[in-house]
């Protein structure tokens, strides 16, 4: 039997990077999968074959994470296509790094609107199917910058620092209703968002890290099919540092 066999999941920002490796690491063990990008594009159709070409369901979904009716919509929209909701993966984010001497203000508010509301919208319009369900676990994609903080990602960090308190509320909000709320802190790993930074930096990171490597986003994806299947049942409020010890 395949961890997550029988399971829906969606995933937010799913087309490539981390949230590519989760769907197809849960489909591997045997979930459906809905995803969703800002755009339906030939990643996300290449994506849906992959996961159908395993006997599965697979449906992706042009929706903006930032957008409050969008999220209502996707949830709403995914329920039609699939009937359930077993995981939500709210991994889209982005970076607008900067010092805080140069930080603009619309790079601070779009930052905290894709990391951070993102998540208030899809945890918000899933609450409802999956306390129906009785069941059902929320994975957010925090970071170990949200942790430690990091010069120049004031913005970032305060994002991914205001998941982890959304994180413990949820779950002791959802917790009699047999719904989990967990968070994963990656630490450096290798996708396009870290591929733009400069090479002295990331060899610089990696002398830090007690694992001395950068981690891929397989090694994401495998805490979260911790996190989402029953294995994971008496898990909640709780942030998994997937870092290589990087944050302890
Ligand atoms: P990535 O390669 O840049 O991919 C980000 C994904 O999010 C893309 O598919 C992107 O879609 C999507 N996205 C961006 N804005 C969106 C929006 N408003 N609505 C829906 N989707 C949106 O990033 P990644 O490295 O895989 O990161 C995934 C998550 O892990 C992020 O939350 C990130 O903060 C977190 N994380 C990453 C690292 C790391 O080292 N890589 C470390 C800690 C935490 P498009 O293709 O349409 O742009």
């Amino acid at each position: 039997m395949k961890l997550l066999e029988g399971k829906t999941a969606l995933i937010t920002g799913a087309s490539r990077g981390i949230g590519k490796e989760i769907a197809l690491k849960f489909a591997a063990q045997g979930a459906n999968i809905a995803f969703s990008d800002l755009a339906y594009d030939d990643n996300a159709k290449s994506l849906e074959a992959e996961i159908e070409a395993l006997g599965l369901k697979a449906k992706g979904y042009a929706s903006d994470a930032s957008s409050f009716d969008g999220g209502e919509a996707l949830i709403n929209a995914v329920m039609d296509e699939f009937g359930r909701i077993d995981i939500l993966v709210n991994n889209a984010g982005i970076t607008r790094d900067n010092l805080l001497m140069r930080m603009t203000e619309a790079d601070w508010d779009l930052v905290i609107k894709v990391n951070l509301k993102s998540v208030f919208n899809l945890t918000k319009a899933v609450q409802k199917v999956m306390l129906k369900q009785r069941s059902g676990s929320i994975i957010n994609m925090s970071s170990v910058v949200g942790v430690n903080g990091n010069a120049g990602q004031s913005n970032y960090s305060a994002s991914k620092a205001g998941l982890i308190g959304f994180t413990k509320s949820i779950a002791q909000e959802l917790g009699s209703r047999n719904v989990r709320c967990n968070a994963i802190a990656p630490g450096f790993i290798e996708t396009d968002m870290t591929a733009k930074l400069p090479e002295d930096v990331k060899k610089e990171w990696i002398k830090t890290i007690p694992l001395r490597r950068s981690g891929q986003a397989e090694d994401v994806a495998n805490i979260a099919i911790f996190l989402a299947s029953d294995l994971s049942g008496y898990v909640t409020g709780q942030v998994i540092s997937v870092c290589g010890g990087m944050s302890m």
